[in-house]
């Protein structure tokens, strides 16, 4: 038995965010909208803030993504992740921020503001998440 630390924090899936997730495994980035108020929001949760109404519906994001800030994680290591860990807060088009993985691109090339790609890849817990990658083409 190793005792090397599994701490990959688990995934956690409610009926809120079910769509989320299911979107995210087919290669998606689903953005909840109220359908009375048409507000956005990301993460998704049960009730729009603006409104208070309970419906709602999705958009598909553009997943061209610019970043605000971002960090580089040195610790705790964990065996189910690579390092260096880089985790980027980015703002969407359509007005939401995400938070995800960057990967692909050093640390010491990040400068906020710059533009990246939400793609998706299956994540330590075997589940597809959207990542932030250098984007494909310039633009
Ligand atoms: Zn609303």
């Amino acid at each position: 038995m190793s005792h090397q630390s599994t701490a990959v924090p688990p995934l956690i899936i409610t009926e809120d965010n079910r769509f989320w997730f299911a979107a995210a495994e087919q290669g998606w980035l689903a953005i909840q909208r109220c359908t009375r108020c048409h507000t956005l929001r990301h993460p998704p949760a049960p009730c729009c803030a603006r409104c208070q109404s309970f419906e709602w519906d999705t958009i598909e994001s553009s997943r061209r993504a610019n970043l605000c800030s971002y960090t580089v994680i040195h610790h705790p290591r964990d065996t189910a992740f690579d390092y260096p860990l880089v985790v980027g807060l980015v703002d969407l088009p359509e007005g939401i921020r995400l938070v995800a993985d960057i990967v692909g691109i050093e640390p010491d090339e990040l400068v906020a503001g710059m533009e990246l790609d939400v793609t998706f890849a299956e994540h330590a817990h075997g589940a597809v998440l959207p990542r932030l990658t250098r984007p494909e083409v310039w633009r």
